[in-house]
């Protein structure tokens, strides 16, 4: 028997640890078992840091987490129709579950789920190395329950369904499996990849709201593009959408993002607006439908084909600062952002960056309430004075609230505007 107690009490944050020790020692009184389950076990034995722990509890895992929060600072909130619990503190939260089975009337749909034993609910799971369990029980503490060679595969660095239907009962494992591959540095193992392939093709039956789920959480990783080419080499990156491309273009750009975030990982969204970026019209219409994407993200991605139309105008010689504002005020930020990554152009990408940077949080000083009081009355005209004065405020002719005024009333005195 395999034991990782040393591991979750070495790795395990000292406060976190002594909520698994609680569960479990909860759990004993009330002669239920409790085990950490998935992830954590499996970035336990890697000594990856993982603060997403899920306990499995033989029994009522809700009545146990009620327990556990009694007493305790944090927050619980429970799913009485799924029989789940998370307990958050500061940093964390600890999901409880009932230990369940599940089974799949029919390939893609929801599953049906009974309650059940540790081993049924690790053999619900994606992959042998995420159906491992260690209990949390006093006397048994890190004992590992691994019935499908979990430890083994994680050994010999590969991914592993649990059965041949895994795929075709949930096809978001396909992306889940080349995630974990691409994360970890592992291999999907051989028989795996055959029905990966044979049963990708059901992924067109998923909802666009659960595929979306598995696109933003490859987008979370480190290195995203290395999940798109691999599936594109395994043939399933046409399932996400079939204009995509997984190519080195993604990669060199997806690298530009980070090196301009420093440490900070890119924002999904310009991971997103980047993938797109290359889609004509129609594609770019067809994936945001697809993948229903939220208001913000739809925004940002619809935005790509018309700031594509813009650019070229970013060329002309001469342009002032206020040109430049006008071409770009009604594009978002994130697209933007994009376009600076993208373009090949020195010029396009320094006035793109001057907008971003500067001139769109451009305001004039003077407002319509102080163009009043110096005798303008509301109307065309001082919508257009104030869009004058903006102008001037872009190109850096007036720096200074005085300045403004002085300019206004030289307007006035000319007859301008
Ligand atoms: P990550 O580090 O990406 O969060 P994880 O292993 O913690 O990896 P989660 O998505 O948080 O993954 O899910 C927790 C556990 O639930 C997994 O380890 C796996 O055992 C199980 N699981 C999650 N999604 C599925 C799925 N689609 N099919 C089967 N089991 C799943
Ligand atoms: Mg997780």
């Amino acid at each position: 028997m395999i034991n990782i107690g040393k591991n979750i009490e070495t790795y395990l944050p000292p406060e976190i640890l002594a909520l698994v020790k609680a569960a479990g020692e909860i759990g004993a009184a009330r002669c239920q078992k409790v085990y950490l389950v998935g992830g954590a076990v499996r970035d336990l034995l890697l000594k990856r840091p993982n603060l997403d722990l899920d306990l499995v509890v033989e029994g009522d895992a809700l009545a146990l987490a009620r327990q556990l929060a009694k007493g305790r600072d944090g927050k619980l909130v429970t799913h009485p129709r799924f029989g789940t619990a998370t307990f958050s503190q500061d940093a964390f939260s600890l999901d409880l579950v009932t230990a369940r089975s599940e089974t799949y009337a029919e390939p893609a749909a929801l599953p049906t789920v009974k309650q059940g034993n540790i081993q049924e609910d690790l053999f619900r799971r994606d992959f042998s190395i995420n159906a491992m369990a260690a209990s949390v029980e006093p006397g048994r503490f890190g004992d590992l329950v691994d019935p499908y060679g979990g430890k083994n595969d994680l050994d010999r660095h590969l991914v592993r369904v649990l059965h041949q239907r895994s795929f075709k009962d949930d096809p978001t494992r396909v992306w889940r499996a080349i995630r974990y591959e691409q994360r970890l540095g592992f291999r999907l193992e051989f028989d795996t990849t055959g029905l990966l392939r044979r049963d990708s093709a059901i992924m067109d039956r998923v909802s666009g709201d659960r595929l979306r789920h598995e696109l933003e959480r490859i987008l979370e990783e480190d290195c995203p593009e290395k999940v798109f080419y691999r599936a594109e080499r395994l043939g399933v990156l046409r399932h996400l959408h079939p204009a995509l491309e997984g190519n080195g273009w993604l990669g060199e750009h997806f690298d530009r993002a980070r090196e301009a975030r420093g440490s900070l990982k890119p924002d999904g969204n310009l991971y997103l607006v980047m993938m797109a970026w290359r889609l004509d019209d129609e594609a770019l219409k067809s994936f945001v439908e697809r993948l229903k994407f939220g208001a913000e993200a739809a925004r940002v991605l619809k935005d790509i084909p018309t700031l594509k139309r813009a650019l070229p105008g970013l060329t002309a010689v001469g342009l002032k600062p206020s040109g430049v504002y006008y071409l770009l005020e009604r594009h978002r930020p994130e697209t933007i952002q994009a376009a600076v990554l993208v373009t090949d152009s020195a010029l396009v990408r320094q006035r793109l960056e001057l907008y971003l940077s500067t001139l769109r949080f451009v305001e004039t000083s003077l407002s319509g309430d102080d163009l009043k009081k110096m005798g303008v009355a509301e109307g065309k005209r001082m919508g257009a004075l104030l869009k004058a004065l903006k102008e001037a405020r872009l190109n850096g002719e007036v720096k200074t609230r005085e300045a403004e005024r002085k300019l206004v009333r030289k307007w006035l005195a000319k007859g301008i505007c």
